[in-house]
């Protein structure tokens, strides 16, 4: 495979999830770009993570450490899903496919497609619609069969491994049901609740 690509990716595990086929590209770069992700110390454990592999990796890292949560706030349709989630995935994407047709790759594609909890389709229409505005293909690849991949490489090379997809909703809808807190005083009980 001779093209050029920049590949979004969200968090070091799915990185690591799909090293082997990023490697089948003459040219290939990955970009760390999620204003979604809240708040600031898991942006940065996530940002880390990436920055750690690329390191070991040699890879290419284009990385954009803004954290602005009003911004990304304000940019949703809904805070609701699945309106939620696909603003998100826009959002991501076509700031993927800017950055790619300035610095001159061919195709984009996102490490979101090593998820088993995003919604794949969506992912990957947006992704050909935000590529094909800046005139750039979107190189869609099912990674999801290698998120367990991903998760064991994470394990043996100590990446941090999120525990929720991003955004304090998501934050919310993951522990919510659980009586998990991290209280360490003395401890009456498992928390409010
Ligand atoms: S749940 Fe995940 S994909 Fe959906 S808006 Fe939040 S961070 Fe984005």
């Amino acid at each position: 495979m001779n093209a050029s690509l920049l590949c979004h990716v969200c968090c070091g595990e799915c990185v690591a999830a799909i090293l082997e086929p990023l490697s089948r590209f003459g040219r290939y770069a990955v970009f760390f770009y999620n204003p979604n992700i809240q708040p600031l110390i898991e942006f940065r454990r996530r940002a880390t993570s990436v920055q750690v592999l690329a390191d070991h990796e040699h890879l290419t890292l284009l990385m954009d450490g803004r954290y602005d949560p009003k911004d990304f706030l304000r940019r949703l349709a809904s805070w609701d899903r699945p309106e939620r989630c696909l603003s998100c995935y826009r959002l991501r994407l076509a700031e993927t496919a800017r950055v790619a047709a300035e610095k001159g790759y061919g195709a984009i594609t996102t490490t979101l497609l090593a998820s088993v909890h995003q919604d794949h389709e969506a992912v990957r229409r947006i992704g050909q619609e935000e590529a094909a505005a800046r005139g750039l293909a979107f190189h869609y690849e099912d990674w999801r069969s290698l998120a367990a991949h991903g998760h064991e490489e994470a394990k043996r090379r100590l990446l941090y491994r999120q525990q929720y997809c991003g955004c304090l909703f998501s934050e919310e809808e993951r522990f919510a049901p659980t009586r998990l807190h991290l209280y360490k005083g003395n401890d009456r009980g498992n928390g409010p609740g």
